[in-house]
């Protein structure tokens, strides 16, 4: 497949790059595959793994690395410690830098972007002493080195990996409390039925929380001082911030392509520019079920956009038309040995129908759009979580049996 003489350009040596490599190479492809894996200077590894296992002890680093099918093909060159600085799309030609700092253009025939996300830490929380963000397995190793002197741990946001963090820091037996800014965790993913359950968990599991706050502002002099928007403040001698994810876009700035939220897509994942192609956390496309625009920071969309996007560029090669992609998204957390899974987008949903599934009788959640299921989460159900992937694709794709999808 693909000419001797083409070279792709990967970008990202996370989930999506990996696998836009690993498929390139089972299909076969001639050319040269150049890999620019990042700053982070480390084989892909389970992202995931990092506020579970990993920082409970029960994984290493070496345990989470992502199996490679066989050993890489000699085309693959692989940059590790250089990170794509800047993209001329009209030249087809990528800006490397490498970790001494030199620069070089490399000419491509297709580039994948896959450089994902980063933590979002606002420019005053960034390098203090005590205060940690977690993106990457250097960040895990900073915080786990700190936990055996069972440091008193404020966790500064409860989203998926604040959640997760203050989870999993208690279950090392650390006090730990949860800085919520809203009034449940989770409540934005989840909605309201599913964040009180998850309140009460970390309460019964002994995390305080402290609900309806804002840390305006982190002093580090000895313990670190929170100063909260009511003018409250607490002390804590390890903080760990979950806010979120930022796009890893800024090497694209001013190439001309739509970086209005994440690298805009087509429903094939390619851009502006056919032969330029984009999966994983960084991806923004129109998805063809749901009718509108996303990104989706989930670790099963990487891998599933990546194969899309490899196919797609092929389609193009062979003068077919590239499929949209179309998958429903799923993701899932673990806290305190419970699995959460939710399947679906549930942005703008209307009505929430709850009921009881699968082993422990935890709530089960519908969330529902004019009408139509558009997301279903639930806590140790994954035979119901799943067949909800299921009937959600079915359902918005306009098949009529879609009802006897979810029986099945
Ligand atoms: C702590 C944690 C726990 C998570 N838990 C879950 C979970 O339970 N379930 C779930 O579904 N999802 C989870 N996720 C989300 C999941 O890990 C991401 O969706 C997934 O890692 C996305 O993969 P990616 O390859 O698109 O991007 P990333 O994993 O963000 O990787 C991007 C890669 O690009 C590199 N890069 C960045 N800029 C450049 C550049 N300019 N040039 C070259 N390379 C660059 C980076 O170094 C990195 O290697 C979790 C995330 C975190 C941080």
């Amino acid at each position: 497949m693909g000419e001797t003489s083409q070279t792709i350009v990967v970008a990202g040596g996370s989930l999506a790059g990996h696998t836009v490599v690993t498929e390139l190479e089972r299909h076969g492809f001639a050319g040269q595959i150049v890999w620019v894996r990042g700053r982070e200077g480390t084989a892909p590894y389970s992202r995931p793994a990092l506020s579970k296992e990993l920082i409970q002890g029960k994984v290493t680093a070496e345990t989470i690395r992502l199996p490679v099918p066989q050993p890489y093909g000699p085309r693959v060159r692989i940059m590790d410690g250089a990170v794509c600085a800047g993209l001329d799309p009209h030249a087809d030609r990528v800006l490397v830098t490498q970790p001494d700092l030199s620069e070089r253009w490399i000419d491509f025939d297709a580039l994948f972007v896959c450089t994902g996300t980063q933590a979002r830490v606002p420019e005053a929380f960034a390098g203090l002493p005590g205060v940690h963000s977690l993106r990457t397995l250097a960040d895990a190793e900073r915080i786990k080195d700190r936990l055996a002197v069972r440091p008193r741990t404020v966790v500064v946001g409860a989203g998926l990996v604040g959640s997760e963090m203050a989870a999993s820091l208690r279950s090392c037996g650390l006090p730990v409390e949860l800085i919520v800014q809203g009034q449940l965790p989770m409540e934005a993913v989840f909605g309201a039925e599913l964040g009180r359950f998850c309140l009460e968990r970390h309460h019964a599991n002994g995390v305080t929380t402290r609900l309806g706050a804002t840390v305006t502002a982190l002093t580090a002099e000895g313990p670190v001082t929170l100063t909260y928007d009511d003018g409250e403040s607490s002390t804590a001698d390890m903080v760990v911030l979950g806010l979120g994810a930022v796009t890893s876009c800024d090497w694209l700035d001013g190439c001309g392509l739509d970086l209005s939220d994440g690298l805009g897509c087509d429903e094939a994942l390619r851009t502006a520019r056919p032969n330029i192609l984009a999966a994983g956390d960084v991806a923004n496309w129109r998805h063809p079920l749901f009718g509108h625009r996303m990104r989706v920071e989930h670790w099963s969309n990487a891998s599933a956009q990546a194969r899309h996007a490899v196919e797609s560029w092929l389609a193009g090669q062979e003068g077919r038309q590239p499929p949209a992609f179309a998958d429903v998204p799923y993701f899932w957390s673990d806290q305190y040995g419970l699995k959460y899974q939710m399947v679906g987008h549930a942005r703008g949903h209307d009505e929430v129908h709850v009921e009881e599934a699968g082993t422990g009788g935890y709530p089960f959640v519908t969330y529902l759009r004019g009408g139509r299921i558009v997301a279903a989460a639930g806590v140790n159900a994954p035979r119901a979580v799943m067949r909800m992937k299921a009937r959600i694709q079915a359902d918005l794709a306009g098949d009529p049996t879609s009802e006897e999808v979810y029986a099945r």
